[in-house]
């Protein structure tokens, strides 16, 4: 393993620390693969674990069927999709996902239904979900969410890239 970033020295380990998000009123915590430094203290957790966090929490949101502007911003930006890949995916103007994640305009049932099929496609592609159906019968999302990246260092990670068939354990509820 590298030394570390702060004091140079060759004293870093791999760690697992309990990392939290807030997303739509509910915190989410996740055992999140990390590297510390014995020497200086120093904590680093890579952007792809992080990423893989947001996803994580994505699928949550998703699953739970939770509408409106906050959840459909971080949807999209747990796909790493820009405003502009987003609309052309959904075949409307670009000015739409910006009225939608502002607020301005409610959010688009189908357009949220299509963003959330990605989502598990992109991390639980065999949780046989319909989305539109959760969208009509959101199920309860508790305040305090406990995730799990299962195969944060294996299967998962492949998730992270487009077109993956990564496959996962069903989320527990
Ligand atoms: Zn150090």
């Amino acid at each position: 393993m590298a030394g570390c970033l702060r004091c140079q020295r060759d004293k870093v380990v791999p760690v697992t620390l309990d990392d939290s998000m807030e997303v739509c009123g509910h915190a989410f915590t996740a055992a999140v693969p990390a590297t510390r430094c014995e020497a200086c203290g120093e904590v680093v957790i890579q952007g792809h674990d992080l990423k893989l966090f947001e996803l994580r929490v994505a699928v949550e949101l998703a699953k739970a069927g939770l509408r409106g502007a906050e959840a459909f911003k971080f949807l999209r930006r747990a796909l790493q999709l820009e405003p502009r890949d987003l609309a052309e995916l959904l075949d409307v103007p670009e000015d739409f996902v910006g009225y939608w994640e502002c607020g301005d305009w409610p959010v688009d049932p189908r357009a949220q239904a299509v963003l959330s099929s990605l989502v598990l496609a992109r991390y639980d592609a065999p949780a046989a979900l319909d989305c539109l159906k959760v969208l009509r019968l959101p199920r309860k999302l508790a305040r305090q969410v406990r995730v799990h990246l299962v195969d944060a260092l294996g299967q998962a990670a492949k998730a992270l890239q487009f077109g993956s068939s990564a496959r996962t354990e069903p989320a527990t509820a």
